[in-house]
């Protein structure tokens, strides 16, 4: 078989991964564009990362996503230039690429969250409060501090992980007011313009709402970066109570179009990408 007609490899690297929609976004859209490529689940143990990660060249791998837990292990393996050196701060890669035989990092998730967020509420000036501390939470408190959010409370079960984000923030943005709070009720959302869950609390839907009732109001907008339910708990009662409300769908579809243009150079093509990804979750919902 002649190179050329090897199919070049991407995919999601995670554990657990199995469950992930990006294969079918992403494969809908080499078809569409005839790109001879695929996209596949790596599902990869923490104790076989080292090897799969060495071995990539060998399975034709030129891009993965990389989500929980590898976001921070996969920061050690990858070539750093000046301007992609403050990805390493916020420690959000969450794409790689192959570029003349370097692997370098990206993190798609801070315009494709900030692009989705925009098409609801422009963030500048705005007061908001975060749930969650993990990597999806540092990616999109940057993108907010970055783009004159006014202020930013951050909850997290483990309180060590918002002061570990309040302190990125603080680094990379002195002036920018970010307080790590202990509990959710300091969060004081009814005072907020924006609340964004970013923890895993809602996926199941034994899950709790985190929120009481009386803390939101009609005039806040909440994102909920879980896309899977379409409505989460907290969607619910947000909606109920007048609110406007995001699921974190439009963010999944536009952190993987931008993965796909930094992998292929070409534009990736959106109507596509969203309606494979919306089959493929009603697939899951049956
Ligand atoms: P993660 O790194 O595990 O972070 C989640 C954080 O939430 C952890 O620090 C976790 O603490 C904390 N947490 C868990 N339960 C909590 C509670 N009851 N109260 C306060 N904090 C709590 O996960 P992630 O990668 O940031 O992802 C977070 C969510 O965003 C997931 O649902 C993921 O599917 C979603 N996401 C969506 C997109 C999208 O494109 N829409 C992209 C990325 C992520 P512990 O570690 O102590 O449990």
């Amino acid at each position: 078989m002649d190179k050329k007609s090897i199919p070049k490899v991407y995919g999601v690297l995670g554990y657990p991964a199995k469950h992930s929609l990006s294969p079918a976004m992403h494969n809908a859209a080499f078809r569409a564009l005839k790109i001879n490529a695929e996209y596949k689940i790596f599902e990869v143990k923490p104790e076989d990362l080292d090897y799969f990660l060495h071995a990539l060249s060998k399975e034709n791998i030129h891009g993965l996503n990389v989500t929980i837990p590898y976001k921070e292990r996969i920061l050690n393996f990858l070539d750093w230039d000046k301007e992609s050196l403050y990805l390493k701060q916020i420690k959000a890669v969450n794409t790689i690429a192959l570029e003349h035989g370097i692997w370098k990092g990206f993190n798609t998730d801070i315009p494709g969250f900030l692009k989705d967020l925009k098409e609801n509420i422009d963030p500048a000036h705005k007061s908001v409060a975060i749930l969650g501390a993990g990597g999806a939470a540092r990616a999109v408190t940057y993108a907010l501090a970055n783009s004159g959010a006014e202020e930013i409370f951050i909850y997290d079960i483990e309180k060590a992980k918002s002061q570990d984000v309040a302190k990125m923030i603080k680094n990379l943005f002195p002036n920018f007011n970010i307080v790590a709070v202990e509990n959710i009720e300091q969060l004081n959302i009814q005072e907020k313009n924006l609340l964004i869950n970013a923890t895993p609390v809602g996926l199941k839907n034994t899950d709790p709402c985190l929120i009481k009732e009386g803390m939101l109001n009609k005039d806040l907008f909440v994102y909920d970066l879980i896309y899977n339910p379409k409505e989460t708990k907290l969607l619910a009662l947000a909606k109920e109570k007048g609110a406007r409300i995001s699921n974190g769908l439009g963010m999944l579809l536009y952190q993987g179009m931008l993965s796909f243009k930094i992998w292929t150079k070409k534009d990736a093509p959106e109507k596509i990408m969203r309606e494979a990804l919306k089959k493929e979750l009603e697939k899951c919902q049956n």
